[in-house]
């Protein structure tokens, strides 16, 4: 096993971590330097609690809510309910390879929230091509290195500009994700992008989609938006709220939400996961969710040692394999 951040458990080989010579990464540092006191990260939990408490869309809908099925995701919007008056809607994506058992948990918890619910599925011919071209090379270098698999990258882009267009279509001033503290940083829990930010945002998910399918497609979404427009702001409330991965599990179960059984052990949602997992770490030398995991040792939800587990080398075993044949993948690219 090659070197780690002996604070984070992130590996060397990372592009991000810049290990010093005391073996520490640079996301530890910066960390270090501009974390939020305990003091200002009470002050963004009460800025939260008052946006989610106040906010009133154009429209019938106040937020939305991008829903994978997955335990973070169906976590937030259950949350998102029980807290605050939102109008919620939730959207999730169903990219042709969603676990059966991640649309129902979407849709139990949407129903539970009192959500609107919509599906959206983009033909499934479409999404092999797409999935199979991530397979081959990393579509989203800029916005994903480091961050998740090519696969992963290639959905999440397509999972963004939908959202994000749903958001502009309801006139939905709040646009939320589940995305873990370790995935998005307290920072950005709260951020309203400009109409040029986001128009920045939309071209970098867009231009590498567009490159699969140069004819163009219905299906991959253009939002735009002019300068005098109220742009929607993204909220991560888990980076706020006290996020506890066992116990945001066992309240789901309690609620009817099941892991699905057809996905690898590092995903609650996908069953590409195990693929772009395989795939990345041959590639690269280190697991796609070694960010996000080191970012939950540095902020205190994970132990370093379930973190380096987490990040053992996944096996080809067969379902892997199986996905790959379903994505029309030759056996060489595991070589
Ligand atoms: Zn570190």
């Amino acid at each position: 096993m090659g070197s780690e951040c002996i604070r984070c458990t992130l590996p060397g080989v990372h592009p991000l971590a810049h290990l010093d010579a005391n073996g520490v990464c640079r996301p530890c540092h910066h960390h270090e330097r501009w974390a939020p006191t305990p003091e200002q990260r009470e002050e963004l939990v009460t800025e939260m609690r008052l946006l989610l408490n106040s906010t009133k869309g154009e429209g019938s809908i106040d937020a939305v809510v991008a829903v994978s099925g997955g335990k973070d995701s169906s976590w937030t919007l259950y949350e998102m309910a029980r807290q605050t008056p939102l109008r919620l809607l939730a959207v999730t994506i169903d990219n042709g390879f969603l676990s059966n058992q991640a649309l129902d948990n979407a849709r139990r918890i949407a129903d539970i929230a009192g959500a609107r619910h919509e599906i959206f599925a983009p033909p499934l011919n479409d999404m092999r091509r797409l999935f199979h071209a991530a397979a081959e090379t990393e579509l989203h270098p800029e916005t994903g290195q480091g961050r998740a698999s090519s696969i992963c990258n290639a959905c999440i882009a397509v999972i963004k500009l939908y959202c994000l267009h749903v958001a502009q279509r309801e006139g939905a001033p709040l646009l939320a994700w589940g995305w873990s503290p370790g995935q998005a940083p307290l920072s950005s829990a709260l951020y309203r992008p400009t109409a040029s930010m986001l128009d920045i945002f939309v071209s970098r998910q867009r231009e590498p989609l567009e490159k699969v399918f140069p004819g163009g497609t219905d299906w991959i979404f253009e939002p735009t938006f002019c300068e005098d427009d109220v742009t929607p702001r993204f909220v991560h409330p888990l980076a706020l709220w006290d996020y506890d991965e066992r116990s945001i599990v066992a309240q789901l179960e309690e609620l009817g939400w099941q892991r699905p059984q057809d996905v690898d052990s590092t995903s609650t949602n996908c069953r590409l996961n195990g693929l772009g997992v395989a795939l990345h770490q041959r590639r690269y030398g280190y697991h796609p969710y070694a960010y996000e995991l080191a970012g939950l040792v540095r902020t205190g939800s994970m132990s370093k040692r379930e973190s380096r587990q987490r990040q053992l080398p996944l096996e080809l075993n067969p379902d892997i394999m199986q996905i790959s044949k379903e994505l029309g993948l030759s056996e060489e690219i595991f070589r």
